[in-house]
């Protein structure tokens, strides 16, 4: 009998849980729905909300958009993008991240209040990511982003930093970077690093749990399917991370995927997945594979 657990720590991140019930209540009422982006980075409850009606619109489409209705994702937008919208008279219904939208309010307020001579926004994150576009357009574009610790040969070394995180990046990563500013701003003549150096962690609650939630589930299976999308960022890492901890981990973005001769001789199977993962696709991929290890 082979022992298959779900992952208790995956499923959809508050954020996308949200939003995606906004567009479920809002679908149901029978008027038009567009949606401003992929709500969620996984394409197979994109097609189910997609069979509901919502129609995905990119950025350059809005502009030519009728008077309607339109839902923002949660990883919130820019001001722009609201003022594209009042313009041409569309309403927005704004499903951005409660944390996200704290996170823009943050940003800006440390941008209004701070000596733009001496002083600049560093934003750990990714360049193209919608919450960093979205972070970018609440200071005007005047932030320097940094993926990784090479980097931060971006900024500049004589004026204080201030330092953010896009929510779903990778708490080591961040800590890398952070080091490695500290480092940089350290061997600058003048004040104490501490003076010149401000560092706010601000990735999400729920993607700081989910590493050593991921670790303890991953070393106890034999075997990890990890279920996401393959353009999700978060699942990307998440997955390459599962992997470090599990070598015998694989990356599927659904049971259809799945090989058979991967089980020969394992007795222990965990199902772990991205936070655009749904419990529904996790417990789908259970299913099939409780199917296929009985028969
Ligand atoms: S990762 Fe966290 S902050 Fe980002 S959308 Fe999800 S719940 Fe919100």
């Amino acid at each position: 009998m082979v022992k298959i657990e779900i992952d208790p720590g995956a499923g959809f991140c508050f954020g996308v849980e949200q939003v995606i019930k906004t567009a479920e209540s809002h679908l149901r009422q029978g008027a038009g729905l567009y949606g401003l982006g992929d709500m969620v980075h996984n394409s197979s409850e994109m097609q189910r909300l997609h069979s509901l009606g919502l129609r995905t619109i990119s950025h350059s489409q809005l502009a030519e958009l009728k008077p309607g209705r339109i839902l923002l994702r949660a990883h919130g937008e820019p001001p722009s993008t609201y003022e594209m919208a009042r313009a041409l008279d569309i309403e927005i219904i704004d499903g951005t991240c409660p944390i996200v939208s704290h996170l823009q309010k943050k940003l800006k307020k440390v941008y209004d209040s701070m000596d733009r001579d001496v002083e600049q926004l560093v934003i750990f994150g990714k360049p193209d990511h919608p919450e960093t576009v979205g972070l970018l357009g609440q200071v005007g574009g005047d932030a320097v982003v940094v993926g990784t610790r090479e980097d931060i040969s971006k900024i500049e070394p004589g004026k204080k930093v201030h330092l953010f995180s896009q929510t779903t990046m990778d708490p080591d990563q961040f800590r890398d970077v952070e080091e490695a500013l500290n480092e940089l701003l350290a061997a600058v003549p003048g004040p104490e690093t501490g003076d010149v150096f401000r560092s706010d962690c601000t990735i999400c609650g729920q993607m700081k749990k989910r590493k050593p939630g991921l670790s303890s589930f991953a070393g106890r299976h034999e075997l990890i399917l990890f279920v996401s999308g393959k353009n999700s960022s978060n699942g990307k890492m998440l997955y390459e991370y599962c992997k470090s901890v599990n070598p015998l981990t694989y990356w599927i973005s659904g049971e259809k995927e799945i090989d058979p001769g991967w089980f020969q001789g394992i007795s222990s199977i965990g199902i772990s997945g991205a936070t655009s993962t749904s419990k529904d696709q996790l417990e789908s991929v259970m299913s099939h594979l409780e199917r296929m290890t009985s028969s």
